[in-house]
């Protein structure tokens, strides 16, 4: 209330009166974030303000199924026992270090998660978008270095639709105006090829072409599934033309599609892998670029750096999100349940759902843009239950925390299918 009062342009005593006698405390709560958070969003209009598993409580006590976790960053769902207890005990000891000095936390967790992407070694980071630029200038210097192109010329093919992140060189070679509009000048150096398509790819690559850089499953574009044998042809080509394989697994990856990794489910495994989102368990931003010797190897000290990467707290987390993937039970989760929630939305096809696009817990809708916008739909579940966000036009991503029920599929399931026929 009383940052409300400090505000000039709010906190008359009409508008207190009114919020008492209203108690509609989401209604006070969005207009706070109206008065004070830059609008960089368009949030949907539900103040959240507890969360268990894959459950969230707003500020008037209801409960909402999370369908978006986080946009795949809660894929253990919210406030996992296990994650919080690896927290808390981490807070309690050591939280930052900087990378001046060693802690007995970074090791172990770099080893763990060397291994379970059956890599050599691990540049730790906090966001996804840096750990994107990371690995943009790991392919620079790899092609510089040991490629051999001559300095200041290495290219990077990039795909039709991606989202790598927000940073200025990576909205560069977004092609989404919303993302790239005003902020030129752009970073130079990448080439943008249709996405699926092996040939348009082959075409662009030249001497010059240090990485092609991919997502396999492209999420923020609507889950938009390469078609099949693609990534074994990108495979292929980047081995034949002495050319790093990036996937950009932030999204698609730990445990999403079923697989640990998306890349999993041709069999292919990338040059390099990029991690964030779930790798902080929800609780922190971890990310991290993991890679072989002969590629991650470029960097010597001084080259690269962050304060806060691979700070003891993101370790700990971080180790133990790793923990939960080497069992294999989340993977196993995501394909069983993914079973139903396929063939569910699949039932929906023709009665207002135009297509579905699903590989393990993750499904992109179209839904038939004649009934409503995605955001239309979003709004409409909300006031069902359930959360979930759209991403272009008239798709909604669906991507439920790896800890639902068979019986919270049914729940999103039965919220769509009611959407849809009202
Ligand atoms: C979310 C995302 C990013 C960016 O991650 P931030 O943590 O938001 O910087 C990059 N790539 C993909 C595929 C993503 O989904």
């Amino acid at each position: 209330m009383s940052d409300t009062a400090a505000h000039p342009g709010a906190g008359a005593i009409g508008d207190a009166v009114h919020r008492v006698t209203d108690h509609s405390l989401t209604r006070d709560h969005i207009s706070l974030a109206q008065d004070w958070v830059a609008s960089n969003y368009s949030p949907l209009p539900v103040v959240i303000a507890h969360a268990e598993g894959a459950w969230v409580t707003d500020v008037e006590g209801r409960r909402y199924l999370d369908a978006l976790a986080g946009y795949s960053a809660l894929n253990f769902g919210h406030l996992h026992p296990t994650l919080v207890a690896a927290a808390r005990s981490q807070l309690e000891r050591l939280t930052l270090t900087s990378r001046a000095f060693h802690s007995d936390r970074l090791g172990p967790f770099c080893r763990d998660l060397a291994v379970l992407a059956g890599k050599d070694l691990v540049l730790p980071m906090n966001t996804g978008a840096e750990a994107v630029e990371t690995a943009i200038k790991t392919a620079r210097r790899w092609g510089y270095e040991v490629k051999g192109v001559p300095d200041g010329r290495a290219r990077i093919i990039v795909l039709a639709g991606n989202f790598h992140g927000r940073t200025t060189t990576i909205i560069s070679f977004s092609d989404d105006p919303l993302a790239r509009e005003h902020y030129g000048p752009y970073t130079p150096g990448f080439d943008l090829v249709p996405f699926g398509d092996i040939d348009a790819l082959e075409a662009a690559v030249t001497d010059e072409t240090v990485a092609v850089l991919l997502e396999p499953i492209q999420g923020e574009a609507g889950v938009i599934v390469p078609p099949q044998g693609w990534l074994r042809d990108v495979r292929e080509l980047t081995r034949r033309r002495n050319v790093l394989m990036v996937a950009d697994e932030i999204q698609s990856g730990l445990g999403r599609t079923g697989t640990t990794f998306a890349c999993d489910l041709e069999g292919v495994v990338p040059d390099i892998y990029v991690l964030g989102k779930a790798l902080g368990g929800g609780i922190v931003p971890v990310s991290a670029v993991v890679a072989d010797r002969g590629v991650l190897g470029v960097f010597t000290p001084g080259s690269h750096g962050s304060t806060f990467g691979g700070n003891p707290l993101a370790a700990a987390v971080g180790q133990a999100v790793v923990g939960l993937l080497v069992t294999g039970e989340y993977q196993q989760r995501a394909r069983s349940m993914g079973v139903l929630l396929e063939s569910g939305l699949r039932e929906l096809l023709g009665h207002g759902v135009d297509a579905v696009r699903c590989r393990g817990l993750w499904a992109g809708v179209d839904i038939d843009p004649q009934l409503m916008t995605g955001r239309e739909a979003s709004q409409r579940l909300l006031e069902r239950g359930v959360l979930v966000k759209d991403t272009h036009g008239s798709t909604i991503r669906l991507a439920p925390p790896l800890v639902v029920e068979e019986a919270e599929v049914e729940i999103l399931l039965a919220a769509l299918g009611d959407l849809l026929r009202a």
